[in-house]
């Protein structure tokens, strides 16, 4: 097989900096998300694929191992470094060899395979809502629209040993695959993406208009884009043409990002909103602003933000419940509760609490990680 690269990466219309990171080391690529506070999202997608990259360099172990090795690399760099304390990644990596794509997957990045005039999403989404819609909780499209649609079940980087999905898949001659970050499928329907999978020819002006068609319908997030054409010949992993995108054959891509704001840096905004005597205007914020924390060791929903400028309360418990904070922040869902997770309104606070009761009445007695 020879493989004809395109890539892209934009931070979209809303984000402040682009925590997304994509690898593109013929015959190795990939595409990771990462999130957490302060710079923690960008350290944890580029140190991911920085890792599975040495490692295929090295050639001694599977790509899975690779990404096992990379949720390791990510977990102790958040439990050494307490700015990024809690971070994590999607990671969708494939690998091109003899004729076929293998996948090793983690959290909610896609891979998508062209065939023959249909779309196939050939990842399953580690999200909460898939989740449901799997146990028929809810359908399709209300999981489109859900307010907890970005919820992970499963990331890399936030616990010491994770699950890593496994795939392969024979490529033909005219297979096109798509690995993409969210940002893409959150804005812009299977349908549409489908369009302009089938509509351009060369990869990197495929890559191009994705990344346009998910800015042009809102781009609320970044957004990353690799399109691998299979071409029927002899090179598996040196006949690369990656199109303008400006990469020679074995060439690491890795897109450095710029800097993040994050949530707890409102609390410094609102430092200076309250030294500028603005009173009105940040009671007004704060009042506007819902999270489910922690109070008296119970699960808690506050009103305000989980932040304490100049000594400033800017939060009030509204509700304590029953929940024992303890065994909640044992999920990794709700391991942030202590720091605050937040939520758009009341009503979204409680659907979180509700969740959290879910999962806690399904969760079974822990057991130790077994894998060395
Ligand atoms: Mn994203």
């Amino acid at each position: 097989m020879r493989i004809e690269v395109g890539v892209a990466t934009d931070i979209g219309r809303v984000r402040e900096g682009n925590e997304d990171s994509y690898l593109v080391d013929p015959p190795l690529y990939a595409v990771a998300d990462g999130m957490g506070g302060h710079r923690g999202g960008e350290v944890a997608s580029e140190l991911a694929l920085e890792t599975i990259e040495s490692l295929f360099r090295e050639g001694a172990t599977t790509l899975v191992e690779q990404v096992r090795e990379a949720n390791r690399a990510v977990f102790a760099r958040s439990q050494a470094d307490r700015a990024v304390s809690g971070m994590g990644t999607t990671l969708t990596a494939a690998h091109v060899e003899g004729g076929a794509v293998r996948l090793a997957h983690v959290g909610d990045s896609r891979a998508y395979l062209l065939r023959s005039g249909a779309l196939r999403q050939l990842t399953d989404d580690h999200t909460l809502v898939n989740r449901m819609v799997k146990t028929g909780e809810i359908t399709e499209s209300e999981a489109e629209v859900h307010p907890h649609r970005n919820v992970l079940t499963r990331s890399l980087g936030t616990e010491a040993e994770v699950h890593v999905d496994e795939e392969q898949v024979p490529l033909m001659d005219g297979d096109r695959v798509l690995l993409c970050s969210d940002g893409l499928f959150g804005m812009v329907t299977e349908d549409q993406i489908q369009a302009i999978l089938e509509a351009e020819p060369a990869p990197q002006r495929v890559a191009d208009r994705l990344i346009k068609a998910a800015n042009r319908a809102g781009g609320v997030d970044n957004i990353t884009v690799i399109v691998l054409d299979a071409h029927d010949g002899v090179d598996d992993a040196t006949a690369v043409d990656a199109g303008d995108a400006d990469l020679t054959p074995g060439e690491r891509v890795l897109r450095e990002n710029a800097p993040t704001i994050r949530r707890w840096i409102a609390g410094a905004v609102v430092a200076v909103v309250l030294l500028a005597g603005s009173l009105v205007a940040l009671r007004a914020y704060v009042d506007r602003q819902w999270y489910v924390g922690v109070a008296d060791g119970k699960v808690a929903i506050y009103q305000g933000i989980p932040a304490t400028p100049l000594g400033y309360e800017l939060h009030s418990v509204a509700e304590v419940t029953e929940i024992d904070a303890t065994a909640a922040q044992a999920l990794t869902l709700y391991a942030a509760l202590p720091e605050g997770i937040s939520a758009n309104s009341r009503d979204d606070a409680t659907a979180i609490v509700a969740q959290i009761r879910t999962d806690l009445a399904s969760v079974k007695p822990p057991k130790k990680a077994s894998t060395p």
